[in-house]
């Protein structure tokens, strides 16, 4: 029996998720041959919405996605902080004209299983050979190629690419690391909105809604062209904090948003109410490569979902990757240097200030006064604080924003 495919694939990519399908939509269109092996037996996301800044949607418009993407999606109006105790707005964020020439293209919320199938369906057009009931146990390097090995078979290529997410087994061999469990649960819910009983005038069907409140948060927006309603409330455990194993259950959601606003309260009744996602992330680690073995998305860099940018960086990484590796023959090892040294340097960035803005959501008392101060005064038109973000080129040079010189859409 022939267990080794040393099979026509230049790039094995281990995981199906966004990160693995972006990594295979970007390397074919670079020219490669890209196989992709899920464990799962279906190719598929579960959860709710994803919101997708321009640092990402300028790509999927380069790869010829953003149409679809807008088609299944909203383009909401504004991005609105509240305040969840009072419920009065702190500062929004304007989406429109001006945002998407600044940036070169627009904000857009989807539902996270349409992303995954628009990139699903584009690596089925560019004929990516996509794999499923395909667990990788290991992934063994060699001088010139390394091989991802299954039970029953493996898988050689020029380069293995682990996309196998936050709990990756295939980091094991660049970091002795542990998920950090940061003590706090979230609640999501995606239902159509006949389905919601949260009445309509309470409802911002054009925004990305944000209620900041002492140790939780709420945000909502709509999905699906408005045909669905997203939600997802977060807060601290309490019952983490006193070291029990049984933590974040509904009766903790109720009373975490005890102190908050009616508006906030009655969003708690609509969510799933029987799951719920403990918050992990990790530390940045500067190696990412080890000769032709190389982690990207969640595998690579997994952050606390505040800046929502987790799939974003996934998708930049995959945009930087194959920027690096475009043509035939590649030299992979500078392409993989390359992009282990930008990629390690802007998501460590974005990972830590997933953190900080998180705790500057949470804040209470005299913190949370000064917070609400300080946002209230922020000039509508002040980008400073998400220049840095929304601006990332994937390649190595800036995206400068419109406003202050070049075309970004150029550039990127
Ligand atoms: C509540 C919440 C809200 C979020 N909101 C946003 C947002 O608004 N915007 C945003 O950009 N990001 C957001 N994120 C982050 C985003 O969801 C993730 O960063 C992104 O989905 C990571 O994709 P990935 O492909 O790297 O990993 P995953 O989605 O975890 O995919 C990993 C894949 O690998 C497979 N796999 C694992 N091990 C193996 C193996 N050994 N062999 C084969 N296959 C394997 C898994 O089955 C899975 O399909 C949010 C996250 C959370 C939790």
């Amino acid at each position: 029996v022939d267990r080794t495919c040393t099979s026509a694939a230049e790039v094995v990519i281990v995981g199906g998720g966004i990160g693995g399908l972006a990594n295979a939509v970007a390397l074919t269109r670079a020219g490669h041959r890209v196989t992709v092996l899920e464990q799962a037996a279906q190719f598929g996301e579960v959860g709710a919405g994803l919101q997708l800044a321009p640092n990402a949607t300028r790509i999927l418009a380069r790869w010829g996605l953003l149409d679809e993407v807008i088609a299944r999606g909203v383009l909401p109006s504004r991005l609105v902080f509240r305040d969840a105790i009072d419920g009065t707005e702190l500062t929004h964020l304007d989406l429109g004209a001006d945002f998407r020439a600044r940036y070169g293209a627009p904000y857009v919320v989807i539902h996270r299983s349409d992303l995954h199938q628009i990139l699903y369906a584009a690596c089925q057009r560019a004929g990516v050979d996509l794999r499923t009931n395909a667990t990788v146990t290991r992934i063994d390097g060699g001088e010139h190629s390394a091989t991802a090995v299954l039970p029953e078979r493996s898988h050689e290529a020029a380069v293995v690419l682990a996309a196998d997410g936050l709990w990756s087994q295939l980091r094991r061999p660049f970091s002795d690391d542990k998920a950090v469990c940061s003590g706090f649960a979230a609640y999501r819910g995606a239902v159509p909105i006949a389905e919601l009983t949260i009445p309509r005038e309470d409802l911002a069907m054009q925004d990305v809604v944000v209620y900041f409140g002492p140790g939780c948060h709420l945000v909502q927006y709509p999905l699906r062209g408005g045909e669905m309603f997203n939600q997802v409330a977060v807060f601290r455990s309490a019952a983490y904090s006193r070291g029990e194993a049984d933590w974040g259950g509904p009766e903790e959601l109720d009373g975490a948003f005890a102190q908050c606003h009616p508006k906030v309260r009655a969003a708690l009744a609509t969510l799933w109410r029987d799951r719920h996602w403990p918050m992990f992330d990790r530390l940045p680690i500067e190696h990412w490569v080890d000769g032709r073995v190389a982690l990207t998305g969640d595998a690579a860099h997994p952050m606390l979902q505040y800046l929502a940018q987790g799939a974003c960086q996934a998708i930049a990484d995959a945009a930087n990757l194959a920027g690096h590796a475009a043509g035939a023959e590649p030299n992979w090892e500078a392409a993989l240097a390359g992009y282990q040294a930008e990629r390690t340097a802007v998501t460590a960035r974005v990972q830590r200030s997933a953190r900080f803005w998180g705790e500057t959501w949470h804040c209470d008392g005299l913190a949370r006064t000064l917070r609400n101060a300080l946002f209230r005064d922020r000039e509508i038109t002040d980008y400073r604080y998400v220049d840095w973000l929304y601006a990332q080129s994937p390649s190595p040079a800036p995206v400068v924003p419109r406003s202050v010189a070049r075309d970004p859409e150029k550039e990127a």
